[in-house]
């Protein structure tokens, strides 16, 4: 079996900052999947593909090309073979992502493609069903958990004022409300780890799941 520490959570929990973080230190790959459900989304755009059209944006999900790295420190993504790394991260591709991630044709794709990625490596997971549905049978599996306010201001100082109080709301709690409709990632399966990091620093929450991948025997 595959070494896999899988971490599931809601946007603003810290995930993407500790996960990778524990990857380094682990020396495991990393696989973000947001940034492939956010690379599909910036296929549609690009094409003018409504964001009610479902079958449309299955199709683009089947048929677009993601190459994305796995190197925490040199995270890249490409869409048809060009650099959409920061792309990816515009609000308006925030703002679009949810029509992929509610597409249910999307996600099996998009599951389908994770699981080739982590299939014979070692790797940290990032995403909402990673410990539910991409890899049940990962050895760590942790739900990152944080109080909704602590989300908003964390991802407020990520995007630095570039963004108003409403389209922070938009961007944490209506994400949250369109994410779960196809995925529960607020209660966790049985056997996966919850850590709430309210209080925690991003190097204690590494410490914790340092500590469980040590448990498990991964390091
Ligand atoms: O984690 P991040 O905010 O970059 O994810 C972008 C979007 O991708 C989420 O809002 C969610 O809609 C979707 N997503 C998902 N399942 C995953 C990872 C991300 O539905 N495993």
């Amino acid at each position: 079996m595959s070494a896999i520490v899988a971490i599931d959570g809601p946007s603003g929990s810290g995930k993407s900052t500790t996960a990778r973080e524990a990857a380094r230190r682990l020396d495991f790959g990393y696989l973000d999947t947001g940034a492939m459900y956010r690379g599909v989304a910036v296929a549609c755009l690009r094409d003018g593909i409504d964001h009610e059209d479902a079958a449309g944006i299955a199709e683009m999900t089947r048929t677009v090309g993601l190459d994305i790295s796995t190197t925490p420190d040199d995270q890249w993504l490409r869409v048809d073979g060009v650099d959409a790394t920061l792309t990816i991260r515009e609000p308006h591709v925030s703002a679009w992502v949810s029509a992929v991630s509610t597409n249910a044709a999307s996600r099996a794709e998009l599951v389908r493609r994770q699981r080739a990625i982590i299939a014979a490596g070692r790797f940290v997971v990032e995403g909402r069903d990673i410990t539910t549905v991409v890899c049940p049978e990962a050895v760590v599996r942790v739900l990152l958990v944080a109080d909704p306010v602590r989300r908003m201001a964390r991802r407020g100082a990520e995007l630095a004022g570039a963004v108003d109080e409403a389209a922070l709301h938009d961007q944490v709690l209506r994400r949250d409300k369109d994410d779960s409709t196809l995925v529960n990632f607020t209660d966790a399966a049985p056997g996966v780890t919850v850590i709430d990091s309210t209080e925690l620093t991003i190097d204690e929450v590494v410490a914790r799941i340092l500590a469980l991948a040590r448990d498990a025997g991964l390091s």
